[in-house]
C-alpha cells in the first residue's frame, strides 16, 4: 500500500483512495442498475436515496439537532459569500464580519453590496498571520461572519465567538477536520474540495428559523427557502460531487468519525510544527497558538535555496506544497484524507535539505 505521491494540495485535494475507486466503479455502473451515476436523473429513487444519505451524514457529523436543512448547491463557497447576506442581512440592517484573511475580505465585499456591515475585528495590519481575539460583538448585528480556517495564510480559530447573534461560519477547509457544536452556527458552509469531496459543490447547513427576515424580493435561485422547500433539488443538483463527498462522509465515519480524524490531525500537525520550529533552514509564518491543523504555511531562511528544496521534494514525490502567492514560502495542506506517512516524508526531506545546506 506504498503512497504513489504524497498530496498536500490546498484544494482540489487529496481524497481517500477507496473513494476514488467506489467513485470511478459508479461512473461505470451505479447502485448495481448498469447505469452510471453520471447518466441517471436526479429524482430517480437511487438518486434521492444517495443524496438523502449524504445529508443525514453531514448532520450526524455536525451533531445538529432538529431545526437544520442541508442543501448541496452549485457555485462554490463564493456563491455563499453573496447568499448568506442576501438571505440574513436585513434592508436595514447591519451584518458583521472577522476579518481575517483572503475569503473573509472577498465575503465583506460581497456583504458590502448587498447592505450594511461592521468590521468588528480584523488581522489585516499583519497580514492576516493571527487571530484578533477580545473584541466587541454589537449584540444588533443581523449575523456574525467568521472564516474557521484561513486556507492561505495558515490561522485557525481554535475558540468561536460568544455571541447572542446568528453565527455564520465559511469552514470551506476545516469542516469535519475536528469536533465542534454545529448547533452554535446559524449557518455552516463549506466548498467541499478541501475536506468533503471534490470541487462543484457547496455544503450549506442553515437553522431555517433564521431565514425569511430581510424584507427583500428574492431571486428564486439564491434564495435558501426555495431551495430548502425543494429538498436542496430546485434545479438540477451537481450530483456526482455530492456522491463522492457522501463516499468521504462514509469514508470518515468508517474510521472512527470526527473524534479520531481531530487526534491524527492533530498529531499531524504537531509534528510538522516541531520539525519547522526546529529545522534551521525554515520558520513558521504565524502566531504559534493560532496555527492552522489544516494549512501549514512556513518560508525559508534562505529563500534563495528554494529551488534546491524544490528538487528534493519532487525527489520524494511530494507534490502541491507551493505556498500561495499572498504568503510566499511553502503550504501543506495536511486534510483528513492526508496520512501521517505524507506528512512524515515532508519531514524526511526537511531534514535531508538541512543536512545539505546548513
Ligand atoms: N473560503 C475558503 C476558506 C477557501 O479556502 C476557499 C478556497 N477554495 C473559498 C472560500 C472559495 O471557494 P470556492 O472556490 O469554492 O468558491
Amino acid at each position: 500500500n506504498m503512497i504513489k505521491v504524497h498530496n498536500f494540495s490546498a484544494g482540489p485535494a487529496i481524497l481517500p483512495a477507496e473513494v476514488l475507486q467506489q467513485a470511478s466503479e459508479a461512473c461505470i455502473n451505479f447502485d448495481n442498475l448498469n447505469l452510471s451515476i453520471l447518466e441517471i436523473s436526479h429524482r430517480s429513487k437511487n438518486c434521492i436515496a444517495m443524496v438523502d444519505e449524504a445529508k443525514a451524514l453531514v448532520k450526524e457529523l455536525l451533531g445538529l439537532k432538529e431545526g437544520y436543512q442541508i442543501l448541496f448547491l452549485g457555485g462554490g463557497a463564493s456563491m455563499q459569500f453573496a447568499m448568506v447576506p442576501y438571505n440574513l442581512l436585513r434592508t436595514e440592517g447591519t451584518a458583521g464580519y472577522v476579518n481575517t484573511g483572503a475569503w473573509a475580505t472577498k465575503a465583506l465585499k460581497e456583504a458590502n453590496k448587498i447592505g450594511k456591515t461592521l468590521v468588528v475585528a480584523s488581522s489585516e495590519d499583519k497580514n492576516f498571520n493571527y487571530i484578533p481575539k477580545g473584541y466587541e460583538i454589537p449584540t444588533n448585528l443581523d449575523y456574525l461572519h467568521i472564516t474557521s480556517n484561513n486556507t492561505i495564510f495558515g490561522t485557525q480559530m481554535k475558540n468561536f465567538p460568544k455571541t447572542s447573534v446568528p453565527l455564520v461560519s465559511d469552514m470551506s477547509s476545516d469542516i469535519f477536520s475536528r469536533k465542534i457544536n454545529g448547533n452554535d452556527f446559524s449557518i455552516i458552509y463549506a466548498g467541499a474540495q478541501k475536506n468533503m469531496g471534490p470541487a462543484g459543490v457547496t455544503m450549506v447547513a442553515i437553522r431555517e428559523a433564521d431565514l425569511g427576515k430581510t424584507g427583500r424580493k428574492m431571486l428564486s435561485m439564491l434564495d435558501y427557502q426555495v431551495h430548502i422547500k425543494a429538498e436542496s433539488m430546485y434545479n438540477t443538483p451537481p450530483v456526482f460531487p455530492i456522491y463522492v463527498s457522501m463516499l468521504t462522509m462514509r469514508w470518515l465515519k468508517k474510521n472512527g468519525g470526527i473524534e479520531a480524524m481531530e487526534k491524527i490531525n492533530q498529531k499531524k500537525a504537531d509534528v510538522l510544527y516541531a520539525e519547522i520550529d526546529r529545522n534551521r533552514m525554515f520558520k513558521g509564518t504565524t502566531e504559534v497558538e493560532d496555527r492552522s491543523n489544516m494549512n501549514v504555511t512556513f518560508v525559508m531562511n534562505k529563500p534563495e535555496l528554494e529551488a534546491e528544496f524544490d528538487k528534493l521534494s519532487k525527489t520524494a514525490n511530494l507534490s502541491g506544497l507551493k505556498g500561495h502567492r499572498d504568503v510566499g514560502g511553502y503550504r501543506a495542506s495536511i486534510y483528513n484524507a492526508l496520512p501521517l506517512e505524507s506528512v512524515n516524508a515532508l519531514i524526511e526531506v526537511m531534514q535531508e535539505f538541512e543536512k545539505k545546506f546548513a
